[in-house]
């Protein structure tokens, strides 16, 4: 029969990432009941209200559902980019880190990375970026590539206004704008920020499902017609076509409806643990809480004394490297694991 993680791992509580909560039985009992078809011959009925109600929602003209979001980010980059061309990103884009390369070995095209703030970049930075389109010596630019929320920049959300600058500098240069919307729906949830402008903004954007959403799978690609006539093809050829694969499109409308709006428990839960964590004298900093991640760094001689406290109590982080550690929070971080990590971080301090 199957198990909720709590029935399983009662003693774990995993705090790695939010692409670890498993389907809750009303979500499986959902995907269970969805018409399906080949999708290859666009005969999935789940899979095309799935795609009709994400285009509807950012007001955009087409949708496209694709297994992971790396795939999502790789076609997107592959529609609006030719072999030798250049992307402008910042240093910490996941599309550059952690995608396995594919922006060269799928479009064989470079990135040009810029410092920017926890993974955010500015419009003057994207316009120094840019290669004059006239001396050949250098790669022609051709794309910009947002992320919203930032994964490295730990959960940290754009102001549209500088959205908006970047688009300017894009249009004035011809370049395309995508957005790798991965937690874009944890962005909409803490700033209010209005999908449909995000529609008229952006060329192409990605969202994924399978993270705080907590769908098993699943990512849209949405975006104007002129962008979109190209994305079966490109999904054809990445092998991201899939035939009945209405049953976990169902996942992800489940979760449209309903695992949206409590995101904000999430929310709430990681600014609780970025406070109990400032208290800490074994935690040298914490970056600003704004959705559902928190990366913390920690005091360089006191950094064992700490993970070994998470390790012996079960409690699972991801290690950012530097002595950065991350914490996620998700559906399956309920509040008694919640209550327990507080206690453990305000009881093991150097002063105790
Ligand atoms: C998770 C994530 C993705 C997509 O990852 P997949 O594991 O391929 O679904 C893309 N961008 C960001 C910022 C992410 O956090």
């Amino acid at each position: 029969m199957y198990q909720t993680a709590h029935q399983e791992n009662d003693h774990i509580i995993d705090l790695r990432s939010d692409t670890l909560t498993k389907p809750t039985p009303a979500m499986l009992e959902f995907m269970m009941q969805a018409p399906v078809g080949d999708d290859v011959y666009k005969e999935d009925p789940t899979v095309n209200e799935l795609e009709r109600r994400i285009a509807d929602y950012f007001g955009m003209d087409e949708a496209l559902y694709f297994p992971t979001g790396s795939m999502t980010n790789q076609a997107a980059i592959k529609i609006h980019t030719q072999p030798g061309e250049q992307l402008i990103a910042d240093t910490y884009a996941h599309v550059y880190n952690y995608e396995g390369g594919g922006v060269s070995f799928n479009s064989g095209v470079s990135c040009k990375l810029l410092d920017g703030n926890r993974g955010m970049i500015t419009a003057s930075q994207v316009e120094e970026a840019i290669n004059p389109p006239d001396f050949y010596h250098s790669p022609l630019t051709s794309l910009v590539c947002l992320e919203n929320t930032t994964n490295k920049g730990g959960g940290a959300c754009y102001d549209f206004d500088e959205i908006l600058k970047i688009k300017e500098v894009c249009k004035v240069h011809n370049l395309g704008l995508h957005l790798d919307g991965a937690r874009l729906w944890n962005a909409f949830m803490a700033t209010g920020q209005d999908p449909k402008v995000y529609g008229e903004t952006f060329d192409t954007i990605s969202v994924c499902l399978s993270k705080g959403l907590g769908a098993p799978m699943g990512s849209v690609l949405v975006g104007k017609k002129g962008f979109m006539n190209k994305a079966m093809r490109i999904r054809k050829v990445l092998g991201g076509g899939m035939r009945q694969v209405g049953f976990m499109a169902a996942a992800g409308l489940y979760a449209l409806d309903h695992h949206i709006d409590r995101m904000v428990e999430d929310h709430k839960r990681a600014k609780e643990l970025e406070a109990v964590l400032l208290t800490n004298d074994l935690v040298k900093s914490v970056d600003t809480v704004e959705t559902n991640i928190v990366i913390f760094t920690l005091q360089p001689d006191d950094s064992q004394l700490f993970t070994n406290i998470l390790s012996k109590n079960g409690v699972k982080y991801s290690d950012m490297g530097g002595g950065k550690l991350r914490f996620v929070t998700h559906y399956d971080y309920k509040e008694n694991s919640h209550k327990k990590v507080l206690s453990l971080i305000e009881s093991q301090t150097k002063k105790k």
